[in-house]
């Protein structure tokens, strides 16, 4: 087999990367490790920018977004028993779009299916060769047999535990991490959420985030330790500690009931440098991973995937490599800035289990100054909506 570009995952970022390359008459072909229901079951982010609602509406992919997806404009803090909001549309002019990352995974899919561009799924044992050579070649295994595709370049947008990242070799690849001291222990309910909009918790007891997929679908965090599983919170105790961490007067308006989905993901920031090796180009987690406070991580791939995308077409069009040259650096200018948004949001919003009582303190300052200054509630808003590019 032969195609212009192979993208290896079929996550928001190997898709919408087909997509937009296809607009522009650009043959991929996916491989993705996992079956099309397996990939469509992840519960995952749902907040996006208004950049990544751009993307995919340049994909042709975004009839259900606008009538399903939630506008919201602001989002609320609750700390010490009040509640602060950030007007985001004051603040900036801009909004951002409540829509399950399962439901634009299916809308890319669908889109896919209906200009017949081809994806593998259940494709296994991929491995990226020659990726330094100007023909690249990708092999894989599809129903026990060998199979093989001759390429011009290949996308690694195959998440955090993905071939991409690990084909660099390490002594060109560069990674800076932290490890949070905690993780977020994540319930979905088919409930109308408590509020219009979304409510960051900065408590005592730890950190909870009030989230929803829709209006008849909540999503609830609660900051848990990570050495505990999902199978000691059955969904009684999720229910009391989440009121426990809530204000008096929000707790009315909480509808509880089975959950549908539970799940413990631990947090971290993780950025891989550089991002591209040879003709292998990572976009999305295969490169960076932020802790979801900030609700950056599919927004992040959004941005990526909007530079390859523009790099390759430029590539195909013009034959100029300049625009791929510049990935690199583009790409990672915008992701250390979500980097940082998102370490200073869980900083600011998670209680550590091993802060002093100086650590405490500044933190407190920093909500009381956020609460108290339009510049300070400017620079979350104008970081939350998404920077440009
Ligand atoms: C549990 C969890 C909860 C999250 N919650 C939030 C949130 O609330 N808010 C937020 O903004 N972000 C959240 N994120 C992050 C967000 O979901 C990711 O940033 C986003 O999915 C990135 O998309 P991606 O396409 O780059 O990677 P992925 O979605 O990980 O897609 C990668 C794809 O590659 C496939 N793949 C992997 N290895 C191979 C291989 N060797 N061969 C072929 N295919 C392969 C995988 O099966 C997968 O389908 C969460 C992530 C996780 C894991």
């Amino acid at each position: 087999m032969r195609t212009q570009v192979v993208i290896v995952g079929s996550g928001p970022s190997g898709l919408l990367l087909g997509q937009l390359l296809a607009m522009a008459g650009i043959e991929t072909i996916i491989l993705e490790q996992k079956s099309k229901d397996y990939v469509l079951g992840r519960i995952r982010a749902g907040v996006l920018e208004e950049g990544t609602v751009g993307l995919i509406e340049q994909a042709g992919a975004a009839a259900r977004l606008h009538s399903e997806g939630l506008v919201h404009d602001g989002i609320e803090i609750a700390f010490e028993g009040s509640r602060h909001r950030i007007d985001f549309k004051a603040l900036t002019g801009r909004t951002v779009t409540v829509y399950g990352q399962t439901e634009v995974t299916r809308d890319l899919m669908d889109a896919r299916a209906a200009i017949g561009a081809p994806t593998v799924y259940e494709a296994l044992d991929v491995d990226l060769l020659e990726l330094e050579s100007d023909r690249p070649v990708v092999r894989y295994r599809k129903d026990g047999e060998a199979c093989e595709i001759a390429c011009d370049y290949v996308a690694g947008c195959d998440g955090f535990h993905g071939i991409g990242r690990r084909s660099i070799p390490e002594d060109v690849l560069r990674a800076y991490e932290r490890v949070y001291p905690f993780g977020w222990l994540g319930v979905l309910v088919d409930q109308p959420p408590i509020s219009h909009e979304l409510i960051y918790v900065n408590h005592r007891r730890g950190f909870a985030l009030c989230s929803m997929r829709s209006m008849t679908r909540s999503r609830y965090y609660l900051q848990c330790r990570l050495d505990e599983h999902v199978e000691d919170w059955p969904d009684e105790k999720f229910w009391e500690e989440l009121t426990r961490r809530l204000d008096p007067d929000v707790v009315g308006n909480l509808r509880t009931g089975a959950s549908i989905e539970k799940s413990i993901a631990p947090l971290r920031s993780f950025v891989a440098e550089p991002m591209r090796f040879g003709r292998l180009f990572l976009a999305g987690d295969a490169a960076h991973i932020v802790p979801p406070t900030g609700a950056k991580g599919l927004n992040l791939a959004a941005s990526d995937v909007a530079y390859l995308s523009r790099a390759l077409i430029e590539r195909y069009a013009s034959g100029s490599g300049a625009g791929l040259d510049a990935y690199p650096e583009k790409a990672l200018a915008r992701v250390w800035k979500a980097v940082r948004f998102s370490w200073w949001m869980t900083q600011t919003l998670h209680r550590f289990p091993e802060s002093s009582g100086f650590d405490q303190k500044m933190q407190a300052a920093e909500l009381e100054y956020l609460f108290s200054s339009k510049a300070a509630q400017t620079a979350l808003a104008e970081n939350y909506v998404g920077l440009p590019y």
